[in-house]
């Protein structure tokens, strides 16, 4: 039986829960109460009587938007570390893979192994996940009765982990810059702008029947697979929606669009598309400082994926001048190698450090790098989601997640310190609770449906076997 046979059905009711310390958008607050109303908002927040709450912890905290995830690549995870016959060649074991794992894989394995990462991001401490769905097709090429089947999919998975989801469909059209034919390997992702704009009507209709915290948008997959023609078609039919694509990760990648179109590829966005707070540019790994500084100024936020940087060696982003040009950032879990916020935030940190020879690299006067790491990539994910998020304040979702103060990095610390011990001393078993849009996922570090969905991942890795 697949998982979607049984969503989650969660009733919400008013909800009281008293933290002995909350970040606030001005800074901690001691005894702090936020009330969370029957669709999940925010509706109060006070100095609390703990009498009067429902649920009592330690260290609340806004829980931070993922904003990009390829779900199904998490079966993948771990099994690409080997060389190929070509010791030049270190993508060979991932490609081989990859190729064998697109010949299997059907919706509900997309399904399963979906709602297992979506839960694992629920126990991470993410409130809610953008998903860059591009798998679209059968096997083979051929479009599902459906054309957005797989969309569909993703969505009912999420009614399964009850995670916030921004699903973004992915327009990918071609092999190359030069408009190369899909190979073998991405013909499970192609469409043309036509084709794709109907998917894109179906994948609205999917989401329907989630909750009214659920957002939508769409992603041009990068500059090499989608035609420069395609790009103001996009934007049209995005409508105001957030847009997100990959851009400069890779020095191949940049230079096989500076040699087909003249210009490196933030260099060319910025001259030829109308960049501003819509956009979330995924990785900008390599950038020169002339680039860094203009589409931080963009508003665009950069969607960082460090752990994942860190897997496929793509480099060091330049968040230091990027900050100082007042850009927004964001994280993400991208290849789904490994689920962990608080990796995400030190790997950042200690990128910069390796590079510079340096300590605390973002930290300021006023805030520690733990502190000002997760206030920035609450602000930036907010935008580059779509979803009202971010902050502990009436009227947000309540995306919410807790710090067990009792464990033995965190007894006797507060404030900036305490977020400090979590990001560079601790992991995510620090990580109690986890509401999303008011959906109380993450009990005692434990997602409440973690037996049923991981029983239906084990049953899915079993019929792809060999393929992996
Ligand atoms: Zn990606």
């Amino acid at each position: 039986m697949s998982a979607h046979n049984n969503p989650v059905k969660l009733d919400l009711l008013m909800t009281i829960i008293h933290a002995k310390q909350a970040l606030l958008p001005d800074g901690w607050a001691e005894s702090v109460a936020v009330t969370v109303d029957e669709i999940g908002r925010i509706a109060d927040v006070s100095r609390g009587d703990e009498t009067a709450s429902d649920h009592r912890v330690g260290i609340l905290l806004p829980a931070p938007v993922n904003v990009h995830s390829h779900a199904f690549q998490r079966a993948m995870a771990g099994l690409t570390e080997r060389r190929g016959p070509n010791p030049n060649d270190s993508f060979w074991t991932w490609r081989q893979l990859m190729f064998r794992f697109l010949d299997r894989l059907m919706p509900e394995h997309i399904e399963a192994i979906t709602a297992f990462v979506q839960m694992e991001m629920l126990e991470a401490g993410y409130g809610s996940s953008v998903e860059f769905h591009y798998l679209h097709h059968q096997p083979g090429g051929t479009p599902y009765d459906n054309l957005s089947e797989t969309s569909a999919r993703v969505a009912m998975a999420a009614q399964q982990s009850g995670i916030g989801l921004t699903l973004l469909p992915v327009h990918y059209q071609y092999g190359g810059c030069d408009k190369r034919q899909l190979g073998a390997g991405q013909v499970r992702f192609g469409n043309d702008i036509d084709r794709f704009a109907k998917l894109f009507g179906g994948a609205e209709q999917a989401l329907k029947p989630l909750p009214p915290d659920t957002n939508f948008g769409l992603a041009p997959h990068s500059l090499r697979a989608v035609g420069q023609e395609s790009l103001s078609s996009l934007v049209t039919l995005a409508d105001g929606k957030p847009i997100h694509m990959h851009l400069a990760e890779q020095i191949a990648e940049v230079e096989e669009v500076e040699a087909a179109w003249g210009k490196r590829p933030v260099e060319w966005v910025l001259d030829n598309a109308e960049i501003d707070g819509q956009w979330c540019m995924i990785h900008c790994t390599q950038m020169e400082p002339h680039e860094t500084e203009a589409l931080a100024r963009s508003g665009a936020v950069a969607g960082l994926c460090p752990i994942t940087e860190s897997s496929l060696g793509d480099g060091i982003f330049d968040g230091l001048r990027w900050f100082d040009s007042d850009g927004k950032i964001a994280v993400g879990s991208d290849s789904n190698i490994r689920i962990s916020l608080s990796e995400e935030l030190r790997t950042l940190d200690y990128s910069q450090r390796l590079r510079d020879h340096s300590r605390a690299a973002f930290a300021t006067s006023e805030k520690s790098t733990g502190r000002r790491l997760l206030d920035e990539i609450s602000t930036g994910g907010t935008q580059a989601a779509g979803r009202q998020c971010g902050s502990i304040k009436v009227g947000d979702w309540a995306d919410l997640m807790t710090l067990n103060d009792t464990h033995i990095d965190l007894e006797g610390r507060a404030g900036d310190v305490a977020l400090d011990c979590y990001v560079f001393a601790g992991d995510d078993r620090m990580v109690r609770d986890v509401w999303s849009a008011g959906r109380y996922m993450v009990r005692g570090g434990e997602h409440i449906r973690r037996s049923q969905i991981v029983e239906t991942y084990r049953k899915t890795m079993r019929e792809l076997g060999d393929a992996l």
